[in-house]
């Protein structure tokens, strides 16, 4: 033995000075079971000072600590106790935790070591506590964290082959937290095709080039659900040999999805764009021509119609008729185009507007007689022109759709909601079947062509009326019996 060593024990054994300081300084806890007298245990003041508890008020009893340890970890570590008596080879080792005087856990490393008599029987057990709870809180922060962000850790060791993947890395692949990963399952989660083409070639290149990697690909979890997840890889080499490669796994489902749908509504966006584009063009330059055509048909009925035929002159009433209609549509369109130019949202009083609509259709209103039934409506904020154009579409729609020998009744009332008004206009009149009843909102759809006249823009009209104003319109309707429709103003809070 090292004559130091030999010093020291002798040291020991002749001044208790010497254990104290040992016992005090490197330790959080010592403590020596009686096992003849299982109740008998004394403990070294820094062990009550570890849990919170001032020494000199604590017995030593077994009994003192034994409600303050977590039970399930007691009964782990008597039955472990057990064990290592049975056979000292078996180390008495283990984590268990207890709560302090202040409620909170402190985690301990518990080791222990059985002493026997001259017999060779186990009578006494000294045990040494190391106090892990900073270590443990940080493991649980990095846990808890890595949870938030769905970020988790992976490691393959190439000397082993074995694959490391933690917590959070099984809770993306939606596998259950013993499942055991091998690299050959690890590579099958990716999606077939692109996204195991690419992991595969990136492990190749990391293991034979050093090269590192990071990839965003799909993967299909356990419970067979498409996900986006970041692969992040970084080779370690040893002595010209990669001997393992660790790297990051984040879910990223959420940002791809979103970015996705982002793309799509752009495309849309710019698509409708286009067309509004297109329309406006069109119905500006189809204007020009129409005028003139109109002009010269105007002028052959003036100046040659006595001396054309009757059926000539049949011909061109019917031509006349149809290029006014024409104007009438191209109109509608170059309306339709220029209504999601930028104006001013206005405060604007909803009984104003209404007495300028039934203004405007006094000669329908009067050739039905029909009968209204307004509640008081609010002031809202809103585009003032856009919103007369939307109240008089639908009441102008009421007035049409009206039953035969039925004197039309239109009711108009609201209700406040979330962020703005619910407005319904309702009709005694036709009614929508209910296949239509989503299609008469989009542009050129009629359903009642043969016998009422129109071109199909008014509606297409109120929905992006209604949306300018971030606001939803839809019809509830019976067949034979009614229409309500229904729409929302929400721009309260622009
Ligand atoms: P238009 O009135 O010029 O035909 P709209 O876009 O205003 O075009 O309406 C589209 C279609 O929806 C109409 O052709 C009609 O078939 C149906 N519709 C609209 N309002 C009503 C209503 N109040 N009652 C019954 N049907 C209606």
């Amino acid at each position: 033995m090292n004559y130091l060593k030999k010093e020291l024990y002798d040291l020991i054994k002749s001044d208790e000075s010497i254990f104290d300081f040992i016992q005090e300084s490197s330790l959080d806890g010592l403590w020596y079971w009686d096992l003849e007298q299982p109740e008998e245990e004394w403990m070294n003041p820094k062990f009550w000072i570890t849990l919170g508890f001032d020494p000199k008020e604590m017995p030593h009893k077994a009994s003192a600590w034994q409600h303050l340890i977590f039970p399930e970890d007691l009964k782990l570590a008597t039955q472990n106790i057990q064990k290592h008596l049975a056979d000292p080879s078996f180390p008495y080792n283990q984590i268990v935790r207890y709560r302090h005087k202040d409620g909170s856990t402190v985690w301990i490393r518990c080791r222990g070591l059985a002493i026997k008599d001259k017999n060779g029987n186990p009578t006494r057990v000294l045990g040494a506590h190391t106090d892990i709870t900073q270590q443990k809180r940080k493991e649980q922060l990095l846990i808890e964290t890595n949870r938030i962000a769905r970020v988790g850790a992976w490691e393959l060791d190439l000397n082993t082959n074995t694959l490391f993947w933690s917590e959070v890395t099984k809770e993306i692949h939606e596998v259950a937290p013993d499942f055991q990963p091998n690299m050959e399952a690890g590579i099958n989660f990716y999606k077939e095709g692109k996204s195991r083409e690419t992991i595969t070639k990136c492990m190749d290149d990391a293991i034979a080039e050093g090269k590192a990697f990071d990839v965003e690909l799909q993967l299909v979890t356990a419970k067979q659900r498409e996900v986006w997840v970041r692969a992040i890889g970084h080779p370690v080499f040893y002595e010209g040999n990669c001997s393992r490669i660790y790297g990051v796994f984040q879910d990223i489902n959420e940002r791809k999805v979103v970015a996705e749908k982002l793309r799509h509504l752009s495309i849309l966006e710019s698509k409708s764009k286009e067309m509004e584009q297109f329309a406006y063009i069109a119905s500006h330059d189809l204007r020009e021509p129409l005028t003139t055509i109109k002009g010269y048909l105007n002028l052959l009925k003036e100046e040659f119609s006595r001396k054309m035929s009757a059926d000539a002159n049949h011909i061109l009433e019917y031509t006349i008729g149809a290029a006014s209609r024409m104007d009438e549509l191209i109109h509608g369109l170059l309306d339709y185009s220029r209504l999601s130019q930028i104006k001013e949202l206005k405060k604007v009083d909803g009984n104003q507007i209404i007495h300028d609509v039934l203004v405007d259709l006094s000669a329908q209103i009067a050739e039905t007689k029909a009968a209204f039934e307004i509640q008081t409506l609010p002031t809202i904020t809103a585009y003032p022109l856009e919103l007369k154009l939307l109240f008089q579409n639908l009441i102008s729609n009421a007035l049409k759709f009206k039953k035969n020998n039925i004197i039309p009744k239109i009711s108009i009332s609201h209700r406040q909601v979330k962020k703005g008004w619910e407005f319904k206009v309702t009709d005694n009149g036709i009614g929508i079947e209910e296949a239509a009843q989503e299609r008469i909102f989009y542009i050129f759809q009629r359903i009642h062509k043969q016998k009422y006249a129109g071109t199909g823009i008014g509606l297409a009209n109120c929905k992006k009326i209604v949306e300018l104003h971030n606001g939803d319109i839809w019809v509830d309707s019976a067949l034979g019996k009614h229409s309500s429709f229904y729409f929302t103003i929400l721009t309260e809070d622009i």
